[in-house]
């Protein structure tokens, strides 16, 4: 099938019973994505009717995930539309009404067998070796049967007649067309024995009702569109457009599992990503335009996606390519979109990936603005402000005394490095990268150091890492009577260090 050219009609029908993982919400902003490319309608339905599986957080976090990637609906909760409620358990007299009528015009049937008979025959099934399946008894029973198994508290639920013979088939957008044999299948519930209706009858009830024109869903509900193709020949209805979209596998070609690393969306967002870029990563995940470009601005993905260009082999997550392209997002942005990006991870508490509680809110926003130059190249999270920083802020640095010696240096001969660079830290003026770079190459030739012996452990005195930004750039920001508060302390700390070895 050729990618639609008239506005479509698309729904994300999450079930609230688990936070939402990358898998589901790629369904939803593959949904999105062709809704803005039709000008056609993206529709948000809940489907909550498995009320003992039902999650409050998850539902939360279903739309808060939609909210954060940007993907706005224009039906469903919280929107309302013409086809309200959204939220399937608010719709439960349409699934009855529906399964009554099916029962009506011969094509379900109400069925009294208990869990413990059922349970009976599978265990009979499964000692001759059988595949496990319904027998089809409910077809017998009469409504008197039906009515005093009711009265008796027996759990009743509704069933669908499927005929012995013949086959069905669809045309998967992905795959083409695919053929079942209905004699694979058994006479499955349609409405349990809590009146609510399963995911069968009610998503195909509610798709038709909403005028759902595709189908976009996972490829693991191939297997069960035989069972709903059924359904729509009983009800007499036309089935939509099914696209069923590839399943997301880890780097190990493992299905894609909290052993990966994140699955949510959420968790991408307080791991420091971009909703951009995780946009524009997951709509890879299955899609591709057909060259090799990836970085896309959401108009453009909006502009060359195409349900043809969707793989029907699985994709893969490659967590690297999404920091990659995460890095590649930040450093596309201005200062001030960076800084304001990265500030609510930084004024966060200490415990939770912040500055140093002692570190006062709100952070001095002319002082991080002029720091942003340093870091902004390098960073690919925005968890790594803190982290980056942390030592402009910081009130001290405390660097350890073993990771102030550079390479091939002893205590002695960093000390005597530490004592040069204080006395020129002093005196250094102006205190500004330029002139401080000049200053301290000479002062290395003076003491007959190399440059980086000289420059390491000042590196460490004023930033408590081995790895900064470029040192005198770094030593101007912080400042001069910090940077020889600093250098004064890691003397400080060798020295003590030497006395504890000494003992
Ligand atoms: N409620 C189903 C799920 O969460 C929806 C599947 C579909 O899109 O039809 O998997």
């Amino acid at each position: 099938m050729t990618s639609p050219t008239t506005p479509v009609r698309v729904r994300y029908a999450p079930s609230p019973t688990g936070i939402p993982h990358i898998g589901n919400i790629r369904t939803a902003l593959f949904c999105w994505i062709l809704a803005q490319q039709t000008e056609g309608q993206f529709i948000v339905r809940i489907e909550d009717t498995d009320r003992s599986r039902y999650d409050a957080d998850a539902e939360k976090a279903i739309f808060e995930s939609l909210d954060w990637l940007g993907l706005s609906w224009n039906e469903g909760p919280g929107k309302g539309g013409p086809h309200a409620p959204y939220i399937q358990s608010e719709r439960q007299q349409t699934y009855i009404d529906a399964a009554l009528k099916l029962i009506e015009a011969g094509h379900a049937y109400f069925d009294d067998t208990t869990p413990e008979q059922l349970h009976a025959l599978r265990e009979r099934q499964r000692a001759a070796k059988q595949p496990p399946r319904y027998d089809g008894r409910g077809r017998h029973r009469s409504s008197d049967e039906i009515e005093e198994s009711r009265k008796a508290g027996l759990p009743i639920t509704v069933r669908l007649k499927v005929p012995e013979h013949g086959s069905v088939s669809f045309n998967d957008a992905v795959r083409g067309k695919i053929t079942f044999e209905v004699k694979e299948l058994d006479d499955f519930v349609i409405l349990k024995s809590d009146e609510m209706p399963t995911y069968h009858l009610a998503h195909i009830l509610d798709d038709h009702a909403m005028g759902v024109t595709h189908v976009i869903r996972g490829d693991e509900w191939i297997s069960s569109t035989p069972r709903h193709l059924l359904i729509h020949q009983a009800l007499g209805i036309e089935p939509p457009e099914y696209v069923h979209v590839p399943l997301i596998l880890g780097k190990d070609k493992a299905k894609l599992s909290k052993r990966h690393g994140a699955t949510s969306a959420l968790e991408y967002r307080d791991l420091g990503f971009l909703p951009d870029a995780v946009f524009n990563f997951m709509c890879l995940l299955g899609w591709s335009p057909g060259d090799d470009i990836e970085v896309m601005s959401r108009e453009e993905i909006v502009r060359r996606f195409s349900i043809d260009r969707i793989n029907d082999s699985p994709a893969t997550f490659d967590s690297e390519k999404l920091e990659w392209m995460n890095g590649v997002y930040i450093r596309n942005m201005d200062k001030d979109q960076l800084m304001s990006e990265l500030l609510p991870f930084m004024e966060r508490p200490e415990a939770e990936g912040g500055l140093p509680d002692s570190v006062a809110r709100p952070i001095d926003r002319d002082y991080m603005r002029s720091l942003l130059p340093l870091v902004h190249e390098r960073l690919k999270l925005l968890t790594e402000g803190t982290e980056t920083l942390g030592f402009f802020f910081a009130d001290n640095v405390n660097p350890s005394a073993e990771d102030l010696p550079g390479r091939k240096m002893d205590a002695a001969m960093t000390e005597q490095a530490l004592e040069a660079a204080l006395g020129l830290c002093k005196t250094a003026s102006p205190f500004e990268p330029e002139h401080l770079e000049g200053e301290y190459r000479a002062l290395a030739e003076k003491i007959e150091m190399k440059p980086g012996q000289l420059f390491s452990p000042i590196r460490v005195a004023t930033t408590g890492k081995s790895f900064a930004p470029p040192l005198f750039d770094t030593m101007a920001a912080i400042g001069q009577n910090r940077c020889v508060e600093r250098i004064e302390s890691a003397i400080k700390i060798l020295r003590s260090a030497a006395v504890t070895s000494d003992e």
